[in-house]
């Protein structure tokens, strides 16, 4: 699980809001976690637990 969101490390999915961005599902529900290129990014609830506040990009 990354401690950052590091923009070049996501995949297209990820960038594009569908897939979470800590483990790359796609099933259930997730939380807004920040901004990439413009774009709302997510991750699931638990998954962004893990996901440091200080290091969300545009959040
Ligand atoms: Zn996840």
């Amino acid at each position: 699980m990354p401690e950052y969101i590091i923009p070049a490390d996501l995949n297209e999915v990820q960038k594009d809001g569908s897939a979470c961005v800590a483990c790359d599902g796609r099933d259930g529900p997730m939380i807004p976690v920040g901004r990439v290129d413009g774009t709302q990014v997510f991750a699931h609830d638990g998954c962004a637990f893990g996901i440091s506040t200080a290091a969300r990009p545009l959040a």
